[in-house]
């Protein structure tokens, strides 16, 4: 679990200010949901045979009532939110989350116990624009961002035909067990679309020649599949097929996809989602159909990192370095103009040496110092000091506001 510290917080910012937008231009509102979820949510929600709920989620007894668990994931309580307010009446919704998720996995690069998800759930809308317009949203917000993952697309096909697919595959797998991994062999009878997300090198050969669930589709969901590629592509969002992809949930039907990037190592997902027609009806609601994703936001930072782009910070357009106490109650009261104007700046209450005060101005990154003392304040002029060119201009105290209009946020 990390501590972000205000030096780091700024890319944070830029993320989420930027989803936050990006999501309002296409119609998904907030919703905050606790972090503590009756553990059963979980276990009928993203399914008892998988890894999250299986090994990795924080359970707690509540003393003595039902059993807690801290979420590993957004989507069941968004669900159980959406349930509980009985928000179906209100027609199609689209619904944005934005914080921690908690998992009891090895922390490394890019994996943490304590991580925060942007995730964003459609509910009520089964037709494939909708998976459509939600997946080339968050290639938008990539975009917007400057950094490009790459997209993988897969149908994980639906009741109708996945179950002669699952023990096709069981099979498949049960007939190669001796070259497959511990691991593989385990999932084969519980969890057989897992064992093809499988990375150990060896078992490779066999899981590459393994049947194929795109080949395999009911109708539904091949013109269901069909109809989403199509609008990718008229929309210009590239994509690659990846009949291998499957994702860690059992709840996921039809579309599955997966934004993935090389900054990252071998944790490579920053963002994943899917679309589970069948959950809210397996959670106690009406039948409703829903898509939805989740992206990483440590991983993204990582990605952002990577790219070598500065966040946007907030620094001080002026910093006021005083000399005496007249120039300390000038400042107070520029200042507070300045703050009034929407104009970011700063001083250094302690007074002291200028130069200290300089070397602050410095730290905090500046843009501009004023230095104000008795002679300053008696004149209402003072020197504008450029802090990286070091350049100077006289200016009138009254017209600094004006001088300098708020920056713009990046
Ligand atoms: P992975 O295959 O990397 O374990 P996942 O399939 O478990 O990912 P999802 O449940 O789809 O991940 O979560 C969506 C996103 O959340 C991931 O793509 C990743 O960016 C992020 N994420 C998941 N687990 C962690 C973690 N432990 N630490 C940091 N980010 C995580
Ligand atoms: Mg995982």
């Amino acid at each position: 679990m990390n501590d972000i510290l205000p030096g780091a917080v700024a890319r944070w910012q830029q993320i989420e200010r930027t989803a936050r937008e990006l999501f309002a231009l296409y119609g998904y509102r907030e919703v905050r949901t606790p972090v503590v979820e009756p553990y059963a949510l979980f276990a009928r929600g993203v399914g008892e045979a998988t890894d999250i709920v299986n090994k990795e989620m924080y359970v707690f007894e509540d003393k003595g009532e039902e059993k807690l668990a801290l979420r590993p994931e957004g989507t069941a309580g968004t669900v159980r939110a959406y349930i509980e307010h009985g928000a179906h009446v209100d027609g199609p919704q689209k619904w944005f989350y934005i914080g921690p998720m908690f998992r009891r996995e090895r922390p490394q690069k890019g994996r943490y116990r304590q991580f925060h998800q942007i995730g964003v759930e459609s509910f009520g809308v089964a037709e494939p624009a909708m998976d459509v317009e939600q997946v080339a949203m968050l290639d938008d917000l990539f975009r917007r961002l400057g950094v490009v993952p790459a997209l993988e697309l897969n149908s994980v096909g639906d009741a109708v035909c996945r179950p002669a697919y699952l023990a096709e595959l069981r099979e498949y797998l049960a007939r190669n067990a001796a070259g497959l991994c511990d691991d593989c062999r385990d999932r084969t009878g519980k969890n057989p679309l897992r064992v093809l997300d499988c990375k150990v090198e060896g078992c490779q050969p066999i899981l590459a020649s393994a049947p194929r669930l795109v080949d395999r589709l009911c109708e539904g969901c091949r013109g269901h599949f069909e109809a989403v590629e199509k609008g990718l592509d008229d929309l210009g969002v590239k994509y690659r097929l990846n009949p291998r992809l499957v994702r860690g949930l059992d709840y996921y039907v039809r579309t599955a996809f997966e934004f993935t990037s090389d900054a990252l190592g071998s944790q490579s997902a920053v963002a994943g989602g899917g679309r589970y027609d069948g959950l809210v009806e397996t959670l106690g609601g009406p039948p409703t159909p829903g898509i939805g994703f989740a992206l990483g936001e440590e991983r993204l930072a990582l990605i952002l990192e990577a790219s070598g782009r500065p966040a946007p910070e907030d620094r001080p357009e002026v910093f006021f370095v005083t000399v005496d106490d007249a120039g300390r109650r000038e400042a107070l009261r520029r200042a507070a103009e300045l703050r009034r104007a929407g104009i970011p700046c700063d001083l250094d209450a302690r007074g002291g040496k200028a130069k200290a005060q300089f070397k602050q101005a410095e730290r905090v990154g500046a843009r501009y110092a004023v230095v104000l003392g008795q002679s300053e304040a008696e004149s209402g002029q003072a020197k504008l000091k450029d802090m990286q060119s070091r350049e100077e201009a006289l200016l009138d105290l009254s017209g600094l506001a004006a001088r300098l209009r708020p920056s713009p946020r990046g």
